[in-house]
C-alpha cells in the first residue's frame, strides 16, 4: 500500500523530491528563515540538503532576487558550514 508522500520541489535545481528530502525555508516578510524542522508555520519553499549546487547564490536568485546570497551564506551555515549556529538571516 502506498502511503501518500507530499512532493515539492527544489527552488534551486526544480527538481521534484518527497518533502522528508527537502530543507524548508521559510518565507517571511522580513526575509527568509531555514526550518530544518518543517514545522514552523507561514509559507516555505524548498531547496535540496543534500546538494551543494542548490546552495548557490547563483541557483537561489531565480528564487530569492537580492536576498539570494544571504539565503545563501545561511544554508552554507547550517548544511555545509563548520559550525550551524546561524540560521537566522539578516533581514535585506
Ligand atoms: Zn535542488
Amino acid at each position: 500500500m502506498a502511503k501518500h508522500v507530499p512532493i515539492r520541489m527544489c527552488v534551486a535545481c526544480r527538481k521534484r523530491r518527497p518533502k522528508g528530502e527537502l530543507l524548508r525555508i521559510l518565507l517571511m516578510p522580513e526575509g527568509f528563515r531555514l526550518d530544518p524542522t518543517g514545522k514552523l508555520p507561514g509559507r516555505g519553499a524548498y531547496v535540496c540538503p543534500d546538494n551543494p549546487e542548490c546552495w548557490t547564490e547563483k541557483k537561489l536568485r531565480r528564487f530569492a532576487g537580492a536576498r539570494a546570497r544571504a539565503l545563501s551564506e545561511a544554508l552554507v551555515t547550517l548544511l555545509g558550514g563548520t559550525d550551524g549556529q546561524n540560521t537566522h538571516l539578516p533581514a535585506g
